[in-house]
């Protein structure tokens, strides 16, 4: 098996913005490129709920949406318009998968997103 610490390393260090929350999005963890990309250290940011990211023109229904989706414990992909710290707003390709316990109950949920702004 592969030690635990490169796991984590992996995380840090991957080159797209994860972010690990609990089951009401509350932000547990952000590793490097979500730093980078969002301008949130996480000093800042753990423990606010992802929706600090939103924009706030996001229609309602895409976010009602989404939530149905992980929390039937499927994977939701889409693209929002995320706001950084600084103000600016980007096109957030995300994906958000739900992590399930020994029980097959939702505890946390990963999120995984790029910015796809200079694709569109
Ligand atoms: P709200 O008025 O709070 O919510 C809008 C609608 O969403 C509600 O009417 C309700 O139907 C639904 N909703 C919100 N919270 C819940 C909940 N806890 N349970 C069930 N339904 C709910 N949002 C972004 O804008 N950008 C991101 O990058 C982003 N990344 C996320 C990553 C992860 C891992 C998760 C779990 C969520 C992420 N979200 C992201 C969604 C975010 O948590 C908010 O739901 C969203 O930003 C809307 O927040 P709001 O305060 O504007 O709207």
């Amino acid at each position: 098996a592969l030690p635990s610490s490169l796991y984590i390393a992996t995380v840090e260090q991957a080159p797209i913005a994860i972010s690990i929350t609990n089951a009401k999005a509350t932000i547990l963890y952000v590793n490097a490129a979500f730093e980078q990309l969002t301008g949130y250290s996480r000093d800042d940011i753990i423990g606010q709920n992802e929706s600090v990211l939103s924009n706030n023109a996001t229609p309602p229904t895409v976010y009602q949406h989404l939530w149905q989706t992980i929390q039937n414990k499927q994977v939701w992909k889409g693209t929002l318009v995320n706001r950084t710290k600084q103000g600016g707003d980007y096109l957030a390709e995300l994906t958000i998968a739900p992590v399930l316990n020994a029980q097959g109950a939702i505890d946390y949920f990963l999120g995984m997103h790029r910015d796809v702004t200079k694709e569109h």
